[in-house]
C-alpha cells in the first residue's frame, strides 16, 4: 500500500499544492515553521480523519480562508483508492469522500490508508504522564478496530455530560436524577473500551518484546502490563461482568464525585506499565532503556496494523532519526525496509541516500 499524490488547498499553511511521492522513503526537508509536520498530518489525517495535532477541525484550515481540502490517491487493497476531505472553518461538519462516494463515518476508510507516526515525543511517552500514554495506545487502536473508535467517541461524551451534571449540581440539586443513567450507559461503554484495550495491549506487549529482544541482543526481558480500574479482576472477562465491576468501583466513589465535580473514575483514567526484566521503567529506566523501549512499541504498532490490513502501513516520522545515536538510526532504518516512509528532517545529512527529497519552504514545494 502506498500515497501516490496528495493535494492540500488551504491545508494549514499550503494554499494549493499537489506533491508525488515515491512507494519507499520520501524526506521531507526544510527549515522549521516551513510546514513539514502539517504535511505529515495531513497524510495521517486522510488516512483516519483524526488529527495527532488539532483539537478541533477548523484549526487545519488555513488562517482566513473558509474551507480546506485534504485529497489523495493511494493504491491499496489491490487498487487505486481516492480519498478526500473537505474541513470548514466554522461549525459545519467536515465532508468525507471515497472513491468519489460520500461518506457518513471515518470508519468507513478504515484500511485504506493506515499510518503510524513517530514523532520526538513518543520516545519518552514512557517517563510522561499516563495521558500521552492512552492518547498514544487509543491513537493505534482506533485505528485497527472502527467499532473501538465509534465506542470512545461516546464514551468521551457522556463523560462530558456526566461532568457537567456534577458541576451543575451545586446550584441545581435536581438535576443529579439523571446521573444514575449516565453512570449506567458510561460503565457499559467503558466495559466494552476496557475489553478492547486488554486484548490489543496483550498483543502490542509481545510484539514489542520480540523487537527489544532484537534489540537489546536478548539481555532484557520486555513486559507490558495494561492497568485499569483496579476492582476489575480480569480484564478479559465478559462485558457484563466488567460493567458490573466498574457500577461497583462508581458506587464507592458516588460521595468523593459529588464534591470534587469531577469523574474520579473509570477508564478515561487508565494506564499501562513497561518493565524490563521486572524493573518499572517509568521509575527506573536509564533514557537509552527508555527510547530503546518506545522504539519497539512503536515498531509494535506497525506489525500490529501490518497483520490487520495485511499491508505495511504508512510510516510517518517526524524529526524522529535526528534525536536517535547511529545505533538506534540504524535499527529503526533496518526495520522500515518494506513498505511506504516519509521522513521530515531540518538538515538532511547522512538520509538523502535513502530515497525521494522533497523540499519544502513556506508552504511551498520547491
Ligand atoms: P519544525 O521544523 O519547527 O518542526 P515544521 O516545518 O514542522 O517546523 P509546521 O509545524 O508544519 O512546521 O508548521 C509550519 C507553520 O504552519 C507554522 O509557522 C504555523 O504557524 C503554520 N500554521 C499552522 N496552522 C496554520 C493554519 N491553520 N493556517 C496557516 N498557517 C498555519
Ligand atoms: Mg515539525
Amino acid at each position: 500500500m502506498n500515497l501516490k499524490t496528495l493535494e492540500l488547498r488551504d491545508f494549514r499553511n499550503y494554499r494549493e499544492v499537489k506533491l508525488d511521492f515515491e512507494p519507499g522513503v520520501n524526506l521531507i526537508v526544510g527549515d522549521n515553521a516551513q510546514g513539514k509536520t502539517n504535511l505529515l498530518e495531513a497524510i495521517s489525517y486522510l488516512g483516519s480523519g483524526r488529527s495527532f495535532r488539532a483539537q478541533k477541525t477548523a484549526e487545519m484550515v488555513r488562517f482566513g480562508a473558509d474551507f480546506g481540502e485534504v485529497s489523495g490517491t493511494v493504491f491499496s487493497q489491490e487498487r487505486e483508492q481516492n480519498l478526500r476531505f473537505v474541513l470548514f472553518s466554522g461549525s459545519r461538519p467536515r465532508q468525507i469522500w471515497r472513491n468519489g462516494a460520500k461518506k457518513k463515518t471515518a470508519g468507513e476508510i478504515a484500511g485504506v490508508l493506515p499510518t503510524v507516526l513517530f514523532c520526538p515525543e513518543d520516545l519518552m511517552v514512557l517517563k510522561t504522564g499516563a495521558s500521552q500514554r492512552r492518547r498514544m495506545g487509543d491513537q493505534v487502536l482506533c485505528g485497527l478496530r472502527p467499532n473501538y473508535d465509534a465506542a470512545l467517541t461516546e464514551y468521551n461524551r457522556i463523560l462530558d455530560q456526566k461532568s457537567r451534571i456534577l458541576k451543575d449540581h451545586f446550584d441545581n440539586p435536581s438535576v443529579l436524577a439523571i446521573l444514575p443513567e449516565y453512570n449506567t450507559r458510561l460503565c457499559q461503554v467503558g466495559a466494552l473500551l476496557i475489553s478492547y484495550r486488554a486484548r490489543f495491549y496483550e498483543s502490542l506487549g509481545k510484539s514489542a518484546a520480540a523487537f527489544h529482544s532484537q534489540f537489546s541482543g536478548g539481555v532484557e526481558d520486555f513486559t507490558l502490563d495494561y492497568k485499569t480500574v483496579s476492582t476489575v479482576t480480569d480484564p478479559f472477562a465478559p462485558v457484563s461482568q466488567l460493567t458490573q465491576e466498574l457500577l461497583d468501583h462508581l458506587e464507592r466513589h458516588y460521595r468523593a464525585e459529588l464534591e470534587t465535580a469531577q469523574c474520579l473514575t473509570g477508564p478515561h483514567k487508565d494506564d499501562f506499565t513497561v518493565c524490563l526484566s521486572g524493573i518499572d521503567l517509568k521509575s527506573y529506566g536509564s533514557q537509552g532503556q527508555t527510547r530503546t523501549a518506545a522504539i519497539s512499541l512503536k515498531l509494535a504498532q506497525r506489525e500490529l496494523m501490518a497483520r490487520e490490513w495485511g499491508e505495511e502501513p504508512v510510516l510517518l516520522l517526524d524529526d524522529v532519526l535526528s534525536e536517535l545515536d547511529p545505533g538506534r538510526q540504524d535499527f529503526v532504518l533496518n526495520q522500515i525496509v518494506s513498505g511506504q516512509v516519509f521522513i521530515t528532517c531540518c538538515e538532511p545529512g547522512r538520509f538523502t541516500k535513502l530515497g525521494k527529497t522533497i523540499e519544502i519552504s513556506k508552504g511551498n514545494v520547491i
